[in-house]
């Protein structure tokens, strides 16, 4: 027998969870198919036990700048396994918190592997299910090379298995993943090596930021060797060693931890069969209303291939509900203006244009402010950190495009300001707002 719903949703991760329970208060008949532990990527093996090994990160640090503000603290090490031990507690709770938010909200949770089987039936191991509506929210998972040897690396979710830290760490990659994991391991005393394919890290984003957060690894003791493309890894007896293409060798080393990129899950998806296109690395393209190019189909979050951002897909699902359940027509989400944070140390807040998009976009028609400092926190200190803060304008009115921050405090000072930029923003509009004393952000809204 087949079970009908109004809306099936395949994945429960962020954006998943996300559509089904908010069509589900809209009224609709919603279930989640599933096949590991709710929550998907950023509960799982994502933000959230990642933000708190970054804390835990942030915490030696702390301990480093006790005695400038007249602590007498020695620190008789770090307990890894019990951190871990604490971590995936918290998360099993977690887990335990979004299925009861599920039953709570009327929506149906399916356990199992989902694969389509037309355009409105999917099968999810062996049992027949048929909807209106399908929401394909599968996600992605981490990429490894295709060297010989890439099996004796680990990917973020291996990093999340560790149960004992490693001494002596090898990451490859230059994204949020590469820099967030090379920060951890560093505070909490592993040696770390960062190879990286370009010339630098974080090329996506201004660069003030790469270059600001390449000098504070450099300081605090990580080793980061440019233009090395993996070409083998091998396992020797001081550990494992990674060739590089141009025979440099970097190690030998207790990990590798392979950070460069995530593919879809789509392999399984059989959605060939209901004529969903995919792109050549598999992503699912939709319109601006998440719409595939099968009426009835739906994909949202990082299977799409677009900012592979938790609050993104949260979005995406939402909105999708509000518009299809909820009334709100014309409902869908804007991905311009996105904020976003690397759990770097320090931190990175970043939203809208980088400088040279901005050129591009606006020729010599912008202006840039930038200001660098050493924040309060490190003023009775010998270890001085610094903070830069840029802002982008274009036009005669200087409307603000881009505001990228690193140091203290990044992380939460973002969020604030993607509000203001959202409502088009002026520099003046900075100008004229009263700072807040004595903060950083306060540079935000003082600079000349
Ligand atoms: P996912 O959360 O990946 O959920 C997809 C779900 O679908 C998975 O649970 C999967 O098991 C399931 N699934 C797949 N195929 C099937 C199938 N055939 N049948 C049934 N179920 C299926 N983002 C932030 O905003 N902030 C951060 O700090 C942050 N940190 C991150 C740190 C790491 C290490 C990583 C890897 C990611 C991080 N992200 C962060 C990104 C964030 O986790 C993702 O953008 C987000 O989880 C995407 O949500 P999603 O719903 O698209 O997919
Ligand atoms: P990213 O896309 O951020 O960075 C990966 C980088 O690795 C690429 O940009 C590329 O940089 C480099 N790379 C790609 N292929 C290779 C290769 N074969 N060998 C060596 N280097 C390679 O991916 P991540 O894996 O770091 O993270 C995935 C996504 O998850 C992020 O994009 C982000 O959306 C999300 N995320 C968000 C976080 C947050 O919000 N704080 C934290 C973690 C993840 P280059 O071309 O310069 O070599």
């Amino acid at each position: 027998m087949t079970e009908r719903y109004d809306i099936l949703v395949i994945g429960g991760g962020s954006g998943g969870l996300a559509h089904a329970q908010r069509a589900a208060e809209y009224g609709a008949k919603a279930a989640v198919i599933e096949y590991g532990p709710l929550g998907g990527t950023c509960v799982n093996v994502g933000c959230v036990p990642k933000k708190v090994m970054w804390y835990a990160a942030h915490q030696a640090h702390a301990f480093h700048h006790s005695a400038d503000y007249g602590f007498d603290v020695t620190v008789g090490g770090h307990d890894w396994p019990g951190l871990k031990a604490r971590r995936d507690a918290y998360i099993e709770r977690l887990n335990g918190i979004y299925e009861r938010n599920l039953d709570n909200r009327g929506v149906t949770y399916i356990a199992g592997r989902a694969r389509f089987v037309d355009a409105h039936t999917v099968d999810v191991d062996g049992t027949s299910y048929e909807a209106d509506r399908i929401v394909i929210a599968t996600g992605g998972r981490p990429m490894v090379p295709d060297i010989p040897g890439a099996e004796l690396g680990i990917t973020s979710d291996g990093f999340f298995e560790l149960e004992e830290r490693p001494q002596r760490v090898l990451i490859a990659g230059s994204g949020y993943i590469a820099v967030e994991l090379a920060g951890v391991f560093n505070a909490l005393g592993s040696e770390v090596q960062v190879v990286v394919r370009k010339d630098h890290i974080l090329r996506s984003f201004d660069a003030m930021l790469s270059s600001e957060l390449m000098d504070a690894m450099d300081k605090s003791g990580i080793d980061l060797d440019t233009g090395v493309i993996p070409a083998s890894v091998e396992q020797t007896a001081d550990g494992i060693v990674l060739h590089a293409e141009d025979g440099r060798t970097f190690g030998p080393v207790d990990a590798i931890v392979w950070a460069i990129g995530r593919s879809p899950n789509t392999e399984s998806l059989d959605a060939g069969k209901a004529g969903v296109e995919q792109d050549k690395y598999g992503f699912i393209p939709t319109d601006k209303f998440q719409q595939t190019n099968v009426e009835n189909i739906y994909a949202l979050g990082d299977v799409t291939g677009r900012d592979a951002l938790t609050p993104v897909a949260i979005a995406a699902g939402r909105r999708l509900a509000d518009r299809l359940d909820g009334g709100m027509e014309g409902r869908h989400l804007d991905y311009k203006l996105i904020p976003t944070v690397i759990f770097s140390h320090p931190t990175i807040g970043t939203i809208g244009l980088t400088e040279d998009e901005a050129r591009a976009t606006y020729g010599n028609d912008i202006k840039t402010y930038q200001s660098g400092f050493v924040g309060m926190y490190y003023a009775l200190g010998t270890n001085k950190k610094r903070s830069v803060m840029k802002l982008i304008t274009a036009g005669d009115d200087e409307k603000v495009v881009g505001c990228h921050v690193i140091g203290e405090g990044a992380d939460e000072m973002m969020q604030g300001f993607a509000v203001a930029m959202r409502m088009g923003a002026t520099k003046k509009d900075f100008d004229d707002t009263v700072a807040i004393h004595p903060t950083s952000s306060e540079e935000l809204v003082t600079m000349r």
